[in-house]
């Protein structure tokens, strides 16, 4: 099932999308999509509506050097114990939206992630039990000012810009993460390519170790780290990160206004 966000005449509701890319159409979701999914009856094509990023998280906890190559590449050691850190609510966006370079950065990178959606109100969540408090996966681009991450010494400021977290296009709620391919391409060039196989810490390891440090709500997104290939974008790029069994999410660089 992808689950989509949506807006339409100034109202926010969250969708089951349907039908092929010719003839796509919403099947309204009555309040929100978390426990007992509930549709409303209303179908509305997709192309009336504005497609919003698929859940607006109260945070994101994302991990840093969670696949070794990557690790290498930054000239770090791979880590014992998952490094985790926070995207802050108001850095999401969605398919198509752009990413606005910050005046204080000269250097921005992309990184193509795979995104975890949280499904349940939870915490101490051991890993045996994880799947069941996950509602979905979702693509992700953990968009990072790399010279203010380095000059700050730790990331927060890096990693929390407006717009440095593209979440999409949807909600896929069946799939089994454990080995899909991912990848970003950078104006069509490919620059990362790996498999989720490559985590360093597996997904049911991230919402164990993440859980036990704070509660999770439904929505919350965990961004589990991103493969080697990381590299700069400019103003005018457009950057995709495609997940196996997901999808594709889109979006370009544009100037501060
Ligand atoms: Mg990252």
């Amino acid at each position: 099932m992808h689950v989509v966000r949506f807006s339409r005449n100034g109202d926010i509701a969250f969708g089951v999308l349907e039908g092929d890319a010719d003839e796509q159409a919403v099947a309204v979701i009555q309040g929100h999509p978390f426990g007992d999914l509930r549709l409303t009856g209303e179908r509305v094509a997709a192309s009336e509506v504005r497609m919003l990023p698929p859940i607006l998280p109260s945070k994101v906890v994302a991990i840093g050097r969670n696949y070794a190559e990557h690790a290498r590449e930054m000239g770090a050691e791979a880590p014992a114990a998952p490094i985790i850190f926070l995207k802050p609510s108001t850095s999401v966006i969605g398919l198509g939206d752009g990413i606005v370079y910050p005046e204080q950065s000269q250097r921005l990178d992309y990184e193509a992630e795979l995104a975890v959606v949280v499904g349940r109100l939870c915490r101490d969540v051991p890993r045996e039990r994880a799947t069941e408090v996950i509602y979905g996966y979702t693509c992700g681009n953990d968009v990072t000012a790399r010279d203010l991450q380095r000059a700050d010494g730790q990331w927060t400021r890096g990693k929390s810009f407006d717009t440095f977290c593209p979440l999409g296009p949807w909600i896929e709620t069946d799939l089994d993460p454990a080995d899909v391919a991912i990848s970003a391409t950078l104006n069509g060039e490919v620059k990362q390519s790996s498999r989720t196989s490559l985590l360093l810490h597996d997904i049911p390891a991230l919402v164990a170790y993440v859980s036990a440090v704070m509660t999770l709500i439904p929505g919350d997104v965990i961004l589990t780290g991103t493969p080697e290939g990381v590299g700069p974008m400019a103003v005018g790029d457009e950057i995709s990160v495609t997940v196996e069994g997901i999808g594709t999410l889109t979006n370009r660089v544009i100037a501060r206004d």
